[in-house]
């Protein structure tokens, strides 16, 4: 473990923002929220944040990309496109850098997505350990709240210092433009950090009432109470603002647009959600998750069994942006899953 003065690390950004050809992202205040932007001076950092609007998804998969781009003049010719803006992040909490993790793994699943890769690969991840929670969150409960890994550079506050843990050599390189104002921490700087985190852990107003590892099971023997997927899914808009708010929800819709000649044209994708009424419709029309309480329990399933059965991860690290944003407050998942869990025996 390391030690920088802030100062020092602020020198750092902005000579970053000065001189680096990459984009430097960090976490900034807007209209009192705060978000993932392009950062212009180091100062516009607010490293302090309870939680950012969306997650920063949205810079390895962004809302709207083209994949391909065809002309049909002499034939069919189609060259892939993969926009990648070389970006460091700063200020990235750990549920989100957990759920990072879980994507690299869905898309590097067979078949590979290398529009997601190539982006992944050319980004600098700078975590920060949290000061404060946000009112709907339980990374506590769900093993997020602090990480040992996914990061190139791991921040936590000591005051008029950080303490940085090194995760990759991109995070060394960094370091190593300022290597002579970075130190060894000290015994006692080390425990002050290992404190930090483990008091963390109890400072979420939300909790699971019991271990996440009991979520497919659970999961599975209540998929069939219909009557409780139907009443908790009775307000629901399916507005699909809990699956675009949500780090770990990766699926997206394709559809070609062509120029009126039909000569050219370009195959896109862009974020969709099971939550939409749209989002199973097939080809003539059948839908075959066409009641709102099927997309309700399946978003569920999903976050709790179906990728966890997949992939070994609960899809959900409990960064309680979902519940935050949901008008008719019905998309919190510590109330469904305790309430599930809390029935299990009756
Ligand atoms: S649960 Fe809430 S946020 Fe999600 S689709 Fe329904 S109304 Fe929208
Ligand atoms: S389901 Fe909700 S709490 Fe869980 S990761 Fe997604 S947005 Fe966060």
């Amino acid at each position: 473990m390391k030690i920088i003065k802030k100062n020092v690390f602020e020198g750092l950004v902005d000579e970053l923002i000065e001189n680096d050809e990459r984009e430097i992202i960090g976490v900034q205040s807007k209209d009192s929220k705060y978000v993932f932007d392009r950062l212009e001076k180091a100062e516009g950092l607010e490293l302090d944040y309870d939680v950012t609007i969306l997650p920063p998804k949205k810079y390895f998969m962004p809302q709207r990309e083209t994949l391909v781009e065809y002309e049909t003049r002499e034939g069919l010719e189609m060259e892939p496109v993969n926009e990648v803006i070389p970006r460091i992040i700063i200020g990235i909490h750990p549920y989100d850098l957990e759920a990072i993790k879980q994507m690299d793994k869905v898309f590097a699943d067979s078949p590979k997505d290398s529009n997601y890769l190539e982006k992944r690969e050319n980004s600098v991840l700078i975590g920060v350990n949290m000061q404060q929670t946000s009112d709907w969150s339980f990374a506590g409960s769900m093993g997020t709240a602090t990480v040992d890994d996914g990061y190139d550079l791991m921040l936590t506050d000591l005051g008029k210092k950080y303490a940085v843990e090194i995760g990759s050599s991109k995070g060394s390189d960094l370091l190593e433009k300022i290597s002579e104002d970075v130190r060894d921490a000290s015994p006692e700087e080390i425990d002050k950090v290992e404190k930090a985190k483990e008091e963390i852990k109890d400072e979420f107003d939300k909790e699971l009432d019991f271990s996440p590892q009991k979520l497919p099971s659970l999961l599975a023997d209540t998929y069939d109470q219909d009557d409780f997927w139907e009443e908790n899914a009775e307000d629901c808009y399916s507005c699909g603002t809990c699956n675009i708010v949500c780090p770990t929800c990766y699926c997206f819709d394709v559809q070609d647009f062509s120029d009126i000649s039909l000569e050219e044209g370009e195959r896109m994708r862009q974020w969709d959600g099971c939550m939409l009424e749209a989002f199973a419709e097939v080809a003539g029309g059948e839908n075959f998750r066409e009641e709102r309480a099927e997309r309700y329990r399946h978003r569920y399933m999903r976050k709790g069994r179906y990728l966890y059965n997949r992939f070994g991860d609960i899809a959900c690290v409990g960064c309680g942006r979902c519940s935050s944003q949901c008008v008719p407050d019905i998309a919190d998942p510590t109330d469904i899953f305790n309430k599930l869990w809390r029935g299990k025996d009756e």
